[in-house]
């Protein structure tokens, strides 16, 4: 028989996953790991998907998504960032992460390269790689809030690089982008003709500073905005996130969709118009609980003696564990088998956060207190 795709088959698995797969085989263990919100969605969303189910809403709908959706987000777009756009910018898809890999396929052909943040959420490269291209990463710097590191930029930017993926509010790092750092990117894709993918997921979940969208300080068309429903809502089994685009590109995207998903649920669609057009209290109450939890598990880990880097944003947080001396290569690995913890390995958001782990603050204050406890007394007994 002839071999399967070879790419496909050689694509990088995220670690993540493997320490789901171990931890499943070890009792009472408290999970880090994952990055959704530990609520359920809240129940005027839903109550939207029922009725209309009821009310037979239950057929494709146009491949770019529904227009009473997209206009909806326009308006949300417009009263919460001041962003004008269209409804026909925009493209609705299955989730953030198709959103993402649809605009990749729009931009990108096989064996051009993109620019991906390191450390960065696992999935860019894995998009990348699964459409025949190059990811290039480029680092963050820790010590500046994980925001680019220019001068790096300027080093992995090469005329064969199509695009640069950023990502503000950032996972895992918790980075949040400010106006400098957005004018310098802008420039910086402008001298070397880039285009800039945003991704925008956790814009509803800034502790410091406010959320500021890339597409507001691009003047020439380049930015390709990616914002979601999963994270905000609570909506991460409903799949539905969208892409927003200048509007020759976001009719490519909607193309491109076609033949993968035809379009995203229209039940989900439906809840998803009732999520961004009704109260926003939900996000503001989420943010807030996420944000009283960085600050308690912060300081236990302060009080540790154990250096963690304060997220601005997003509901991540990342420690360094450098100090521990363990024969396991994989630290989360040992952190799992030693204490019953289970967290995202550094290594598998880039080389530069081999030393670190990242854990979710989208878990329940007792587990997340309780799994914290036991990374300290960890940290304390092997360094
Ligand atoms: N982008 C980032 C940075 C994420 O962390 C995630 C989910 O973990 C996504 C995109 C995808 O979100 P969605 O559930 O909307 O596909």
């Amino acid at each position: 028989m002839k071999n399967i795709s070879e790419t496909r088959s050689s694509l990088p698995r995220s670690g993540i996953r493997e320490i789901m797969d171990v931890s499943a085989n070890i009792p009472d263990v408290i999970h880090l790991e994952v990055g959704e919100p530990n609520v359920n969605t809240p129940i005027h969303i839903r109550e939207a998907a029922y009725a209309a189910m009821n009310e037979g809403f239950t057929h494709y709908t146009a491949n770019a998504g529904l227009l009473s959706l997209r206009e909806s987000i326009a308006t949300h777009l417009l009263k919460q960032y001041d962003l004008q756009v269209k409804s026909d910018q925009i493209v609705v898809a299955a989730g953030a992460v198709n959103a993402l890999a649809a605009t990749v396929l729009t931009l990108v052909e096989s064996g051009e390269e993109v620019l991906i943040p390191d450390p960065g959420w696992p999935n860019y490269e894995q998009i990348i790689l699964s459409q025949e291209a190059i990811p290039k990463r480029y680092k963050l710097n820790p010590e500046l809030g994980f925001v680019p590191d220019m001068a790096d930029l300027e080093q992995v930017v090469t005329p064969n690089t199509k695009a640069i993926i950023i990502n503000s509010p950032g996972n895992p790092t918790g980075g949040v982008l400010n106006e400098e750092n957005i004018k310098e990117i802008i420039d910086f894709a402008e001298r070397h003709d880039l285009y800039v993918i945003s991704d925008e997921v956790y814009d509803g979940i800034v502790f410091e500073g406010e959320h500021l969208c890339p597409m507001s300080y691009d003047s020439e068309g380049r930015v390709i905005s990616i914002f979601g429903f999963s994270k905000n809502y609570a909506m991460t089994g409903w799949r539905v996130g969208y892409a927003v685009a200048p509007q020759q590109i976001a009719p490519i995207i909607a193309k491109v969709l076609e033949p993968l998903i035809s379009c995203a649920s229209s039940v989900s669609q439906k809840a998803a118009e009732a999520a961004i057009s009704s109260s926003q209290d939900f996000v503001d109450e989420m943010r807030d609980i996420y944000k009283g939890r960085r600050d308690q598990a912060y300081k236990l880990l302060e009080e540790a003696g154990i250096k963690a880097y304060k997220p601005k944003g997003a509901f991540y947080m990342m420690i360094d564990l450098s100090d521990v001396r363990t024969n396991e290569e994989n630290l989360a690995l040992a952190l799992l088998k030693d204490s019953g913890v289970a967290v995202a390995p550094g290594a598998t958001f880039g080389s530069s956060t081999k030393q670190m782990i990242r854990i979710s603050l989208a878990t329940e204050d007792s587990k997340l207190l309780e799994g914290v406890k036991r990374i300290c007394n960890f940290v304390r007994t092997n360094r």
